[in-house]
């Protein structure tokens, strides 16, 4: 299958699924060495899920059938530009790379997520859940425990990536 084809799959399975069960038609695959390994559609209002994005719900697809929380050499073919909470999802997944039918200023007249692009960019605690800091100290020893033991190292060792 070339790109093209992997990204029609994505699209088709964006509208099978919006017909079938009434998701939200933005849909993912996962494509690693040329075969699909992981595909996802967004079920947010299905399963009352707010962070079921497609690109969410792909990964944790690939996640769950290769047995890694590590997709580095796969790439995410997304039938929409993913949204501030995906592109963190395929950073924190290791994704090589990203391909996008749609671009979200194309579809931004249809369905805004500015406010989401604002949000992020306010310091914490002028977002629109505002934040504030409890009992630092605290958790700080349980992260610094953690990272001690060596574990931290397996999430946090990236591989070297293209910019
Ligand atoms: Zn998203």
């Amino acid at each position: 299958m070339t790109e093209t084809d992997f990204m029609r799959y994505a699209i088709e399975l964006s509208r099978r699924k919006m017909q079938e069960i009434g998701a939200a038609p933005f849909a993912a695959v996962i494509v690693r060495d040329g075969e699909i390994v992981g595909e996802g559609v967004n079920t947010v209002l299905a399963d009352h899920d707010p962070t079921l994005h497609g690109e969410v719900a792909a990964i944790r697809d690939a996640c769950k059938r290769l047995g890694t929380f590590d997709l580095s050499g796969c790439d995410i073919y997304t039938s929409c530009e993913p949204c501030e909470m995906c592109v963190a999802a395929i950073w924190w997944a290791r994704l090589d790379r990203v391909f996008y039918a749609n671009a979200l200023a194309d579809t931004n007249h249809l369905m805004p997520i500015d406010g989401l692009t604002q949000d992020i960019r306010r310091p914490i605690g002028e977002r629109s859940a505002p934040a504030r800091q409890l009992l630092a100290k605290e958790a700080f020893d349980v992260i610094k425990q953690w990272v001690d033991s060596g574990e931290a190292a397996k999430l946090m060792t990236r591989p070297e990536r293209r910019l």
